[in-house]
C-alpha cells in the first residue's frame, strides 16, 4: 500500500506572522505531521520594534533581525519572490533569489501572510513623497537614515551660511503616531548627540518637526500620556504641529495644507501602513476595502478551505467584529491560533475563531523616557522606557539575539552611540505604495 503523504503548508511571507505559523505548525502538542515551506524574499525578518533603534545608533542593524531558517528550524524556507497563485490547482508561482526562472509549488494549505508596506498618498493629495522622503519599513531605511544624519552633520560643520546649516539639520517627520514619535525622538538624540565632536554644529541648529493631521499626536493612547509625552517632546525643542497635513514634499522643504513653506533637508514619512499591494495581483483572493485579504473570524479566506490570512495583510474580524489591528502582538498570537486551526481542519474538527486583542501599547521618546499603556495600567518616564526594553528583549526570539541586543545597550548606555555612515544608498530598496493604485 502506498505511504501517505505528508499534507503540504506553504506559508507567502516569513515576517512576525508567517514565521510564527511554521513554528507552532512543528510544535508536538500539535500532533500534526506536515511539510511545511515559508516563501520569502529575504532569510530574515525584521524585529520591528527594534527598526528605529537601528536606524539612530543604538543598536546594530543586524541584531533587529531574525535568521528565519534559525527560527523555525522544522520549515523548508525559499528565499524568493512571490510572483503569483492559482487557487484553482493550488498552486503558487514564485522566482528563487538570483534566478529568473519561474517556478510553480503545489500546497494542500497556503497561508499569506505578506505584511504591509508604508501607505503614500496619491500624487494629488501630497506630492513628492516617493523621490523625496524617507520611510521606517525595511533594514535598509534604517541604514540609510543613520547614514543620511552623518553626511547632514558633515555638511552642515562644513557650512559658513547659518541659514543653510539650520536648513541642512532640519527633519521632518510626517505622522505622530506611534512610529513618528518614537523617530522623532531616537532621531534627536543621535543628531543632538553627535554635535559636541563638530565645531561649527551648535545643538540649537539642530530641528526636529512633527506633522501630524489628527489634532493630536498618539491618539492611540489616553489623554493623560499624550499630555506628558507632548510636554517632555516640546520640552527638548521638538516643534508639534497637529491638526496640519503636508501636500508637496520637495528636496528642500515641504508645503503644507496651509500653504506654509518649511526648510528642511530630510522629510521622513511615517503616516500609515497599507496591505502589501502585490495582493491586487493575487486576483482570487477577495480583498476588503482596505486592499487587505477578506477573512472568516476563523483566518480561512472567504470562499476558501484551504487558504488562509493573517497579520497586516489581512482583515481578520477580532471579537469585536472589527479587524484585528495591525501590530507583531497580534501576528504572533494570530499564528498560534491559525496553526491550530489548520491541524483541526485537517482532521476535520471545528475551527476556532480568532480572539486577539491589544495587550498595550508602549512608545520610547528617547533619552531614557517613554510612555506606555498595559493591561490598563499607564505608566510614564524611565519606568515606561525600561519596561519597554524589557518586555522587547524578552520577546527577541533566540539566545544568542537577545546577548546582542544586551550588549549593543550597555555599550550604548557608557558609550557614545555610533557615527559611522554604513554607506547604504539613501534611495535604494524603498518599497513604496500608492494608495490610488
Ligand atoms: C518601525 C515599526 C515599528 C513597529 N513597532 C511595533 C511594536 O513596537 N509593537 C508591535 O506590536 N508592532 C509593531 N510594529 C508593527 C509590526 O511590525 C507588524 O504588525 C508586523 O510585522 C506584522 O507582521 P506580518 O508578518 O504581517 O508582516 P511582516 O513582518 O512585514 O512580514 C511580511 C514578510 O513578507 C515578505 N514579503 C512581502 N512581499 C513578498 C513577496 N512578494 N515575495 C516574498 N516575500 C515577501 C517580507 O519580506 C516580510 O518578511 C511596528 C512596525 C514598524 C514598521
Amino acid at each position: 500500500m502506498a505511504e501517505k503523504r505528508r499534507p503540504r503548508i506553504v506559508i507567502l511571507g516569513g515576517g512576525f506572522a508567517g514565521a510564527y505559523v511554521a513554528k507552532h505548525l512543528a510544535d508536538r502538542n500539535l500532533s500534526f505531521d506536515a511539510e511545511v515551506i515559508v516563501i520569502d524574499r529575504n532569510n530574515y525578518f525584521v524585529f520591528y520594534p527594534l527598526l528605529v533603534e537601528a536606524g539612530t545608533g543604538a543598536l546594530e542593524p543586524r541584531h533587529c533581525t531574525v535568521p528565519i531558517r534559525e527560527f523555525s528550524r522544522k520549515s523548508e524556507l525559499l528565499m524568493g519572490e512571490i510572483k503569483g497563485l492559482d487557487t484553482k490547482a493550488n498552486k503558487v508561482r514564485l522566482q528563487l533569489c538570483g534566478d529568473d526562472r519561474d517556478r510553480e509549488l503545489e500546497y494542500d494549505h497556503l497561508v499569506v501572510a505578506l505584511g504591509s508596506v508604508t501607505r503614500i498618498f496619491p500624487e494629488d493629495v501630497c506630492s513628492g513623497v516617493q523621490e523625496h522622503a524617507f520611510e521606517v519599513k525595511h533594514m535598509s531605511d534604517a541604514i540609510a537614515l543613520r547614514d543620511r544624519a552623518v553626511e547632514l552633520l558633515e555638511l552642515a560643520n562644513a557650512c559658513d551660511d547659518p541659514e543653510e546649516r539650520k536648513r541642512l539639520l532640519h527633519f521632518i517627520v510626517v505622522g505622530g503616531n506611534v512610529t513618528g514619535i518614537e523617530v522623532v525622538g531616537e532621531l534627536e538624540v543621535f543628531v543632538r548627540g553627535a554635535t559636541s565632536m563638530y565645531a561649527n554644529i551648535k545643538p540649537s541648529d539642530c530641528q526636529f518637526t512633527v506633522i501630524e493631521l489628527a489634532p493630536k499626536i498618539l491618539s492611540i493612547l489616553p489623554d493623560n500620556l499624550i499630555r506628558w509625552a507632548t510636554k517632555t517632546m516640546t520640552g527638548r525643542g521638538i516643534e508639534l504641529r497637529t491638526g496640519e497635513s503636508v501636500k508637496e514634499v520637495h528636496a528642500d522643504h515641504v508645503i503644507t495644507s496651509n500653504d506654509e513653506r518649511i526648510s528642511c533637508s530630510t522629510v521622513i514619512w511615517t503616516a500609515g501602513i497599507a496591505p502589501n499591494p502585490v495582493l491586487k495581483e493575487f486576483t482570487d483572493l477577495p480583498l476588503n476595502s482596505h486592499a487587505g485579504v477578506d477573512c472568516e473570524p476563523t483566518y480561512q479566506v472567504k470562499g476558501y478551505d484551504n487558504v488562509w490570512a493573517l497579520g497586516d495583510c489581512a482583515g481578520v474580524p477580532g471579537p469585536s467584529g472589527k479587524p484585528m489591528p495591525p501590530l507583531a502582538q497580534i501576528a504572533i498570537r494570530q499564528a498560534k491560533q491559525l496553526a491550530h486551526n489548520i491541524a483541526a481542519a485537517h482532521r476535520g474538527e471545528a475551527l476556532t475563531p480568532g480572539d486577539v486583542s491589544v495587550l498595550g501599547i508602549l512608545v520610547p521618546l528617547g533619552h531614557h523616557k517613554g510612555v506606555m499603556e498595559f493591561k490598563g495600567i499607564k505608566v510614564e518616564g524611565f519606568m515606561a522606557w525600561a519596561m519597554w526594553r524589557a518586555i522587547y528583549l524578552s520577546k527577541m526570539p533566540g539566545f544568542g539575539r537577545k546577548i546582542r541586543v544586551l550588549l549593543d545597550w550597555i555599550i550604548n548606555f557608557f558609550f557614545r552611540r555610533d557615527y559611522v555612515q554604513l554607506g547604504m544608498n539613501p534611495a535604494a530598496s524603498r518599497e513604496f505604495t500608492s494608495s490610488k493604485k
